[in-house]
């Protein structure tokens, strides 16, 4: 028997353990007191925001409603940030004989390539994870569709500003939307976002050994998948 015991582990979409989730973080002395919770940037769609080419949002319930309980949510556009109007002709990632680039393939918005990667300069510095758009040419991370220069799609590819953010916090917990399905999924998100915060104060890139001890005394498929994203 383990401290764990009296959980089980839910299936409901979107449904984190609550309960769980909270003793697991006791656990790893990690909870935060009061409003001391982890930053973290959300795609400003996914929270509800009308800012998507199509003047649509694409709000996602446990993201806006279920992961402040944990998290201190920041949403950002970074199309709209650099002044695309909504709603706005699509753009796409395409494979160019100068690398991945972004723009409009019927003509009507040129290269924001650097633009939407200069889009990073402006987020704050305490970030201690993201969560983003899938398959945009903006937020997309790996499931983004590449497009050759007459449109046809010849792979998979992030975002322009997703790519500048891997670049430039390689260590941040990072995922899609599609990537919070299941409870585990949530609660291997948010207690990564709790780790890589406490490294990031404790300023050291291993981890400690009572901390070791203790993520290794959690069970079932969380347990695992952190241990894991421990040890990369
Ligand atoms: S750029 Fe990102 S945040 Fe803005 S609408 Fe597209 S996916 Fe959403």
């Amino acid at each position: 028997m383990n401290d764990f015991s009296s959980d089980r582990t839910q299936d409901a979409r979107g449904a984190a353990s609550v309960s769980r989730l909270d003793q697991w973080l006791d656990h790893l002395a990690l909870r935060a007191s009061g409003d001391d919770k982890p930053a973290v940037l959300v795609s400003a769609c996914l929270l509800g925001q009308p800012v998507r080419y199509d003047g649509d949002d694409k709000r996602h319930s446990t993201i806006a409603d279920v992961l402040p309980r944990w998290l201190q949510l920041r949403g950002t556009c970074p199309e709209t940030g650099i002044g695309l109007p909504v709603p706005r002709p699509p753009i796409d990632v395409i494979e160019t004989s100068a690398g991945q680039r972004v723009y409009g393939l019927d003509g009507r918005t040129g290269d924001v390539t650097d633009a939407l990667r200069a889009e990073t300069d402006r987020l704050p510095a305490n970030l201690s994870g993201v969560i983003l758009k899938a398959r945009s040419p903006s937020c997309g991370l790996g499931n983004t569709p590449l497009r050759s220069p007459d449109g046809k799609v010849i792979g998979s590819t992030d975002g322009a500003f997703a790519a500048r953010v891997r670049e430039r916090w390689p260590a941040l917990p990072a995922v899609h939307e599609e990537q919070l399905v299941s409870a585990a999924d949530i609660e291997v998100f948010v207690l990564s976002v709790y780790l890589h915060r406490q490294r990031q104060r404790w300023r050291r890139d291993t981890w400690p050994a009572p901390l070791r001890d203790a993520v290794s005394a959690l069970p079932g498929d969380t347990g695992a998948r952190l241990r894991a994203w421990l040890a990369r």
